[in-house]
């Protein structure tokens, strides 16, 4: 399999190819195609096994042009992780121009986000406490999203969000997409899914 099979553009091509990114990883060819339709999968993957670009490339290569309004939401258990998968799809957004990426995790002062918030942003990385706060504060929009991430599921129910995640997929638009991965699959992790997606394509790698 290679990325130049999984239809997408030209500059996303020339991007992973600076990224030194040859071929796609297992669970990045079997995402893709699913994730560029717009349609809602459930990954069983690890961590190492490519899954922050399986999601992200598709995140970035499905924003609208010229509609500045957050458009991707990923959800993250921690905030190191949020760090990382914030500077992957910076990355990955390399690829379209003066896409902006905005990180929004607990445990920082909240005044600098809303800040930021009010500077708009097409995707959003956070923690589910802290983005939950932003949207009851009406800082933060999800009326335009098109896509929910929400990554490393199983730790993140794990660490005890999981009514924060219900209460922000409960606000994001109904026919928005649903990507989770998970590196298990536990009872929680599939009534989330079972609540929250449709029709989601099942991954394992
Ligand atoms: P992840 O599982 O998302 O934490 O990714 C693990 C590492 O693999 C990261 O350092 C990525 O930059 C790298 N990576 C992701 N996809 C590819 C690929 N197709 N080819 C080479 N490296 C990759």
């Amino acid at each position: 399999p290679s990325f130049h099979d999984l239809g997408l553009s030209q500059s996303m091509l020339r991007n992973l190819d600076r990224l030194g990114f040859s071929e796609p990883t297992e669970v990045q060819s079997k995402t893709l195609p699913h994730a560029l339709a717009g349609q809602d999968l459930i990954a069983l993957a690890q961590t190492g096994s490519g899954k922050t670009a399986a999601f992200g490339i598709g995140l970035v290569e499905n924003l609208r042009d010229r509609l500045f309004a957050v458009q991707a939401l990923v959800l993250c258990p921690t905030r190191e992780l949020a760090d990382q998968v914030s500077k992957a799809l910076r990355e990955l957004a390399r690829a379209r121009d003066n896409i902006k990426v905005l990180t929004l995790c607990g445990g920082v002062p909240i005044g600098p986000q809303i800040g930021s918030l009010a500077h708009g942003a097409h995707i959003v990385v956070g923690t589910p406490g802290r983005i939950q706060d932003h949207l009851r504060k009406g800082t933060l929009k999800l009326d335009r999203a098109r896509s929910v991430v929400l990554d490393e599921a199983d730790r993140m129910l794990d660490m005890g969000f999981q009514e924060s995640v219900e209460a922000i997929l409960a606000e994001a638009p109904e026919d928005r997409q649903t990507l989770m991965f998970s590196a298990t699959w536990p009872d929680s992790v599939r009534s989330l899914s079972g609540q929250f997606q449709r029709q989601p394509v099942d991954i394992r790698v």
